[in-house]
C-alpha cells in the first residue's frame, strides 16, 4: 500500500534527462517506484496530469539560520518548491560560540542584519544549534554550513592580522568538530570583516580540513567587482592546493566596469575544472545583490569589532578619509542612487526603508558618503541594503550555464509576519523566477536543466546521496506545479509576496503544501551528515 502516488505527471527527475511521463509512488518517506503506469493501492493518489513532478528544490544558499526562530515553516521558500535549505553562507553562521566571545559574536551577526533569538547562547557547537532547531518543529529541511567568521571569532575575535599557528590549529579542530557532528561544509565571506583579514594560506589550511571530510567549500569570494577575476583566481588556487570540492557563491559581475563579463567568468571556471579542480558556483536570478550597508565601509573601520567600528565611523578625525573611501565604494558598484536601504530597525529611520542613499542624503542635505555613516551609527551597523550593481545581461549568460546552480541568497520568511520590512525579493521569487520568466517566457534554458540546477546539481555538490533526484529509494521530498502558472510576483516594491504555482509540496513524504495551501506540517529537520 503506497502512503501517496502521483499519477500521470509529467516527471522531471533533476539529472537533467528530458521530461517524461510517469507515475511516481511513495511510501512513508521514501519514493519507492518510478514507472510508466503505476497500479496498486495507495492512500493518497494525486492527479498530476497537465502538471510536473520534480524533486523537492535545494536552496544550496540561504541565510535561514535565525529567521528559523521566527518562521519555522519557512513560508516563502515552501511556496517555491523548497524542500531543502542550507545555511551558514558567506562565511556568515551561528555556531561555534566560544565562552568570552559571546558578544563578539553577537555583534558580528547584527551587523549583518540577523536576528538572534533569546536562546541563542544555549548552544555552542553545530550539534546544539541543531537540536535547538529541530525542537522548533520545522516545515523543511535545514543542512547548515560552517561558517568561517565564528571560527575566526572563537579563535582570534575580529583581529585584522594572521592567525598564529596556534589559531590556526584551533580553527581547524573546532571546524573538524562541527563537520564530526554533521555539518555539510566550511563557508567564506571574503569581503566582510574578519573573514577578508585572512590571506590565502589560512583558507587553504581550512579547505584542506574541508577536504579530508570530503564536503563543500563554499565562498563569496574577496571581490565580485574590478577584481573579480582575481578573487576567482584565489577560489581556485584553494581548491587546487587543498583538494576541496569549493563552490563560489552567488556568482555575478558586479559594478559597471564588469559589464558583459558573464562569459569570461564561466570561461575561467570551466577552465579550471578542465584542469581537475573541482569547481561549481551558484547564483540568483535578479540583477540587484543585497548585505549590509556596512559593506561599503573600508575593511580596515571594521578591525577589533563593530563597538571599535562606530567609534571610528564617529571619529571627525577619520570623517574626511571615511568619507572617501565610502565614496569610491559606492562609486565600484553602481553609485549612490543605485543601493536602496532596507531593513531598518529603529522608529524614527523607518521612513527611510526602501529609499536610495542619494535619496536619503538629498533630505539630510549632505553628502551620500556621510548619510551612510549616519545611518549605520544611529542603527548602530544593523542597516541591510539592495544594490542595484549587474547587468541583466549577465544574469542571463550565468543563469544558462547547466553547471551554476540555483541558490537564493536569501531567507524563509513568512509574509505576513514579516510584512513592511524592506526586503530583496529573491526570499520569495528565486526558484518560481527561473522557471517561470527564464525558462517559460524567454525560453533561456531548457525546463530539465533549470529543474537540474535546482535539485540534483546542488544534491551532488553537497555530497547527498539520496536527495535531489527522483528515484527509487530516494528521499520522497518531492514538488508538484503548474509550469504555466508558476510565477514570483514579488518585486522590490512588493517584495513580501508568495510564489505561484507550486500545487504540491512533499517533505519527507509528507504534504507540506497541498492544492496551493499551507498544511502546518512540519516534517522539516536538521540533515547531519553521516560520516562512514
Ligand atoms: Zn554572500
Amino acid at each position: 500500500m503506497y502512503t501517496c502516488l502521483f499519477r500521470g505527471g509529467t516527471l522531471v527527475d533533476g539529472s537533467g534527462q528530458p521530461p517524461c511521463r510517469a507515475d511516481v509512488a511513495v511510501t512513508g518517506n521514501r519514493i519507492v517506484a518510478v514507472g510508466k503506469k503505476i497500479d496498486g493501492l495507495a492512500t493518497g493518489i494525486i492527479d498530476a496530469g497537465g502538471l510536473v513532478l520534480a524533486p523537492g528544490f535545494i536552496d544550496i544558499h540561504s541565510h535561514t539560520d535565525t529567521t528559523l526562530f521566527r518562521y519555522p515553516l519557512a513560508e516563502s521558500k515552501a511556496f517555491q518548491g523548497v524542500t531543502l535549505e542550507v545555511t551558514g553562507n558567506c562565511g556568515l553562521g551561528v555556531f561555534p560560540v566560544q565562552a568570552g566571545r559571546e558578544q563578539e559574536l553577537a555583534d558580528f551577526l547584527r551587523l549583518h542584519d540577523f536576528t538572534l533569538p533569546e536562546e541563542w547562547l544555549a548552544w555552542s557547537d553545530f550539534a546544539t544549534y541543531a537540536d535547538l532547531i529541530d525542537s522548533l518543529g520545522l516545515g523543511i529541511h535545514v543542512a547548515p554550513l560552517v561558517g568561517h567568521a565564528p571560527l575566526r571569532i572563537a579563535a582570534m575575535g575580529m583581529d585584522d592580522r594572521p592567525p598564529t599557528a596556534l589559531e590556526l590549529e584551533r580553527m581547524q579542530s573546532l571546524l573538524a568538530a562541527a563537520l564530526q557532528q554533521g555539518a555539510w561544509g566550511m563557508s567564506t565571506g571574503l569581503i566582510y570583516p574578519p573573514g577578508s583579514y585572512a590571506a590565502t594560506d589560512e583558507l587553504v589550511a581550512l579547505a584542506r580540513t574541508v577536504a579530508a571530510f570530503d564536503v563543500l567549500y563554499a565562498s563569496h569570494i574577496r571581490n565580485e567587482g574590478e577584481g573579480l577575476m582575481a578573487a576567482l583566481d584565489e577560489a581556485i588556487a584553494i581548491g587546487r592546493e587543498s583538494g576541496a570540492r569549493v563552490q563560489v557563491s552567488h556568482l555575478k559581475a558586479m559594478g559597471r566596469g564588469n559589464r558583459g563579463r558573464g562569459e569570461e567568468i564561466l570561461a575561467r571556471i570551466a577552465a579550471a575544472r578542465a584542469t581537475g579542480v573541482d569547481i561549481g558556483a551558484d547564483q540568483y536570478p535578479y540583477a540587484a545583490s543585497a548585505t549590509t550597508l556596512s559593506a561599503v565601509v573600508p575593511q580596515w573601520a571594521h578591525a577589533g569589532g563593530v563597538a571599535v567600528l562606530m567609534r571610528r565611523l564617529r571619529d571627525p578625525a577619520l570623517r574626511e578619509r571615511l568619507e572617501a573611501e565610502i565614496g569610491q565604494a559606492m562609486a565600484a558598484r553602481e553609485g549612490a542612487t543605485g543601493i536602496m536601504v532596507a531593513n531598518i530597525r529603529s522608529e524614527r529611520n523607518r521612513g527611510l526603508s526602501g529609499q536610495s542613499v542619494a535619496a536619503i542624503a538629498a533630505v539630510w542635505g549632505c553628502p551620500p558618503a556621510e548619510a551612510v555613516i549616519r545611518l549605520i551609527v544611529e542603527e548602530e551597523g544593523a542597516v541591510g541594503a539592495i544594490f542595484f550593481s549587474m547587468s541583466e545581461e549577465d544574469v542571463a549568460t550565468i543563469l544558462a550555464d547547466p553547471q551554476v546552480a540555483v541558490g537564493s541568497d536569501g531567507h524563509g520568511l513568512n509574509a505576513a509576519q514579516a510584512a513592511g520590512e524592506a526586503t530583496h525579493p529573491r526570499s520569495y521569487g528565486t526558484f518560481p523566477r527561473v522557471l517561470g520568466r527564464y525558462v517559460r517566457e524567454k525560453n533561456l534554458l531548457p525546463l530539465a536543466s533549470a529543474v537540474h540546477k535546482m535539485t540534483g546539481l546542488p544534491a551532488g555538490r553537497l555530497g547527498f546521496a539520496d536527495r535531489g533526484l527522483v528515484r527509487p529509494g530516494f528521499a520522497a521530498d518531492l514538488v508538484l506545479f503548474d509550469p504555466a502558472a508558476v510565477n514570483d510576483p514579488a518585486d522590490y516594491a512588493d517584495p513580501h509576496r508568495y510564489a505561484t504555482g507550486v500545487v504540491h509540496l512533499l517533505v519527507e513524504g509528507e504534504p507540506v503544501i497541498r492544492d496551493g495551501e499551507l498544511t502546518g506540517k512540519r516534517p522539516g529537520r536538521v540533515l547531519r551528515k553521516v560520516r562512514v
